[in-house]
Formats: structure tokens, C-alpha cells, sequence
């Protein structure tokens, strides 16, 4: 069962005689799966991501999230970039809260249940160790926590998927691997499915079940591999 199926799709940018940026591209990722695309920069990576999200509609071939076909923006998905963009007057737990006050149909029912998505957002935050941060300010918090709050954030309304953007490209080697273990907590712990993309092979391998290896001008899949092999666990 696919919660994201990506067919032969083309995308280009600019018409006719404007640039390929992918060409044959074929991903599906299963339902509950952790995938990961990773290839150099000019792959694709953020047209996939665009595509997915129906920020883009491809001139050829299809693309299906849930079960349907992806033909404009959708709010099922949860979004991560590299660079949290946290507002500063906010504290973390209303940040978190934020992509709620935004779609329609949460910005009624976080008015109605609003003790119940600040427990999630304080479970959330508990998840990623920031048990007790939600009343600190985003200045207050180191970038990794940033990022981490960030990350609460995109699951806040509880998307079936996630989609990752080079979440950890910003930070040092220490912070990203604390990283890594969070977002597999995260993964264990909430009914999600992610897709993480990256030019981080090593990240790639260490946190995915399935990863695509794309290449570029025009961008497609190259390789795809199932890990079936057991990674440390804290
Ligand atoms: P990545 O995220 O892997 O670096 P992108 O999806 O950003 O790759 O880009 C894929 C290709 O498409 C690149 O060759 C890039 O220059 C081109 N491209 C991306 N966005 C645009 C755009 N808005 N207009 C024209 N070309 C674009
Ligand atoms: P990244 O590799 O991190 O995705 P890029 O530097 O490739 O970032 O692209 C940054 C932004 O510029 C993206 O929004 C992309 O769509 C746009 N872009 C990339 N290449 C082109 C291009 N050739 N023409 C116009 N826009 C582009």
C-alpha cells in the first residue's frame, strides 16, 4: 500500500526548450516507510518536494499522495527545511502551534480543543527532549533545539507525511547525529510516514528503510535500495 506514488513524471522548468530538472521519475514510497533521495545538488530534490506538496504540477506522468492525485497544493503533509524559521515574539509551544491557526479547518478546532493540542504539542516536545521548553523563547533555544521544535511543528496537525528538506544540513556533526536519533524516536513513536531528502548518504543509510538514489541533468532514480539491516539504537 502507497502513500506516495510517483509515476514517469517530467518536470520542466521555464516551456519549451526550458531546463529538464526531472525526467522519468519514479518513486514509491509505502505507507509507515522512513524513504530517503538522496544525489548531489541540481538532482531534483526540491522539484520532488515541490511535487509532492502540489507546488508543482508535472507536464507529464502522475503523482498520488494518499490515494489521490496530487493537482494542487495539499495540507496533508508536514513540512521541515533546513533553516527553522521561528517567529521571535512567539514562545516555542505557540510556534508549534502556529501551521494550526493557518488551515481552516484546524484554526476551528484548535479554538474548541485548544488544551488538547497543546498536551500533543507537549508530547511532541517531550519526544524530541524538550520536555519543559515550550515557554522559552526561539532566541532562548540552541539551533539544534530550534530544529527540533521544528520538527514538532510540522507534526503538529498530525500529517500522514513528512516530508524532510535537509533538516540537519545546518548544523555541526555532533548536533545532527543527536538529530538523527530524534527523528527516529519520532518516527517510531507518532503514525507517520517520511520522506527525507539529502545529500548526506551516510544520514541517508543510517535513518531510511528505503532510499532512492537519484542522479543529475535531468534528474531520475538510479538506484533503489531496501535496508533491512538493524542500525544501532541508543
Ligand atoms: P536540488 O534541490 O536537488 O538541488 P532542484 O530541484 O532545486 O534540485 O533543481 C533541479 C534542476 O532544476 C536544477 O538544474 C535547477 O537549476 C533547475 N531548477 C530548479 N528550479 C528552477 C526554476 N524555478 N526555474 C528554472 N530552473 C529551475
Ligand atoms: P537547493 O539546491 O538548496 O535546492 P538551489 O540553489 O538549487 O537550492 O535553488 C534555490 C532556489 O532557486 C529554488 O527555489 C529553485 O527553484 C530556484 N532555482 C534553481 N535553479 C534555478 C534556475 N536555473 N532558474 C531559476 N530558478 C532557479
Amino acid at each position: 500500500d502507497h502513500l506516495v506514488r510517483i509515476e514517469n513524471v517530467d518536470m520542466r522548468y521555464g516551456g519549451e526548450g526550458g531546463v529538464l530538472a526531472v525526467s522519468g521519475l519514479n518513486i514509491a514510497v509505502e505507507k509507515g516507510e522512513f524513504a530517503a533521495v538522496v544525489g548531489p545538488s541540481g538532482c531534483g530534490k526540491s522539484t520532488l518536494m515541490r511535487l509532492v506538496t502540489g507546488l508543482h504540477i508535472p507536464q507529464t506522468g502522475s503523482v498520488v499522495v494518499a490515494g489521490q492525485q496530487v493537482t494542487k497544493p495539499v495540507s496533508i503533509v508536514g513540512m521541515a527545511f533546513q533553516n527553522p524559521t521561528m517567529l521571535p515574539w512567539r514562545t516555542t509551544l505557540d510556534n508549534i502551534l502556529l501551521p494550526l491557526e493557518i488551515v481552516d479547518k484546524h484554526r476551528k478546532r484548535l479554538r474548541a480543543h485548544k488544551a488538547e493540542y497543546v498536551a500533543q504539542a507537549e508530547r511532541l516536545l517531550e519526544i524530541v527532549g524538550l520536555k519543559g521548553f515550550g515557554d522559552k523563547f526561539p532566541w532562548q533555544l540552541s539551533g539544534g533545539m530550534q530544529q527540533r521544535a521544528n520538527l514538532c511543528r510540522a507534526l503538529i496537525h498530525e500529517p500522514e507525511l513528512l516530508m524532510l528538506d535537509e533538516p540537519f544540513g545546518a548544523l555541526d556533526a555532533f548536533t545532527r547525529e543527536e538529530l538523527w536519533q530524534v527523528i527516529r524516536d519520532l518516527h517510531a513513536q507518532q503514525d507517520v510516514t517520511i520522506v527525507l531528502v539529502t545529500h548526506d548518504l551516510r544520514e541517508a543509510v543510517y535513518l531510511a528503510d528505503r532510499v532512492f538514489v537519484m542522479s543529475a541533468r535531468p534528474g531520475r532514480v538510479l538506484h533503489e535500495h531496501k535496508i533491512d539491516f538493524p542500525r544501532p539504537r541508543e
